[in-house]
């Protein structure tokens, strides 16, 4: 256990397995639980952790099982319970913030710093209809950029959204993913699961992904292949809600909508239509909130285009 001490609020603990290979190679971090309420991701580390044979490993595998105690146990969709943090939205953290800063701050230094490559595993909240897709991130770096690109290729997640709109700042990379690519450590956002279930499909991509990842990193002889054929998207665009109030959504995950297709409209509390909301562009929905409540400013879609390749 990481201990996160108390400070201003309670302290924490995040639950970290380290499986130390035979041979020699590179340290893959793997992190669950950033958000509470998305699942598949910590059961997948829970199958992992029985079935990577250390005999067979090259390098070291840190496995977060659960980042985001207070929220997973709190059962709280994208903000803490304790501070109403995001804690994909506060990295990399400080030694003296809420209990959010404070558990960022202990993954950035007691695993994203002693990681050579960082995977953050996501699925669609609690209220999020999702697709499976991987975050490719874009950076002024070719090499940096190509390393990412062949990890995003090796998780086997055929939808990869081109990332263009990371912070590049290393003391304000606010995501977990970024912390390790700001360090210098090829990273990933990985995103399988939706709606707070825990499917056997959403937990296996997963699994699958983490081994493919492991085979291109040449951590373990077998895993699975990689994408053949990606499905590149760019751009992609996070629909905010115009309201406050009852969304009624009237697509589905992985969709294909035109531009100006409505995606969903929203009434107040007394069931008068107040809002639409509407695809800015020709895309496939990579998730829809698909439950009742809405604020304004926050998601109800994400819609990606495909990259016209040239
Ligand atoms: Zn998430």
């Amino acid at each position: 256990m990481i201990e996160v001490p108390a400070g201003i609020d309670a302290g924490t603990q995040i639950p970290l397995t380290t499986i130390s290979g035979a041979r020699r190679g590179p340290v893959l971090a793997l992190v669950a639980g950033n958000h509470g309420y998305e699942y598949p991701p910590v059961l997948a580390l829970q199958k992992l952790r029985s079935g990577i044979d250390a005999a067979q490993l090259s390098g070291t595998v840190m496995m977060v099982h659960v980042a985001n105690m207070p929220s997973f146990l709190g059962r709280t969709v994208y903000f803490s319970p304790v501070d109403g943090k995001n804690l994909n939205r506060v990295y990399p953290g400080r030694q003296d913030g809420t209990v959010s800063e404070r558990i960022a701050f202990a993954i950035t230094t007691q695993v994203i710093e002693k990681a050579d490559y960082v995977l953050d595993l996501h699925c669609g909240d609690g209220n999020e209809s999702l697709r499976p897709y991987v975050y490719q991130a874009i950076t002024a770096d070719g090499k940096m950029n190509s390393e990412i690109s062949r990890l995003a290729l090796g998780f086997g997640i055929d939808h990869i959204l081109i990332d263009r709109n990371r912070p590049t700042d290393p003391a304000r990379s606010l995501y977990c993913s970024t912390t390790a690519i700001t360090r210098g450590k090829p990273a990933l956002t990985i995103e399988s699961g939706f709606l707070g279930r825990s499917d056997a499909e959403s937990v296996e991509a997963i699994v699958a992904g983490v081994r493919g990842v492991l085979r291109e990193l040449r951590m373990l002889e077998d895993g699975p292949a990689a994408v053949s054929r990606p499905v590149y998207l760019d751009p992609a665009e996070v629909v905010a809600s115009p309201e406050t109030g009852i969304l009624y959504w009237h697509v589905e995950r992985d969709q294909t909508v035109a531009k100006g297709a409505l995606l969903a409209h929203i009434t107040d509390f007394f069931g008068n239509r107040i809002a639409e909301v509407r695809s800015p562009l020709d895309g496939v929905v990579l998730y829809v909130v698909a439950t009742p409540p809405i604020t304004k400013g926050q998601p109800v879609a994400c819609i990606a285009a495909r990259a016209t390749l040239s």
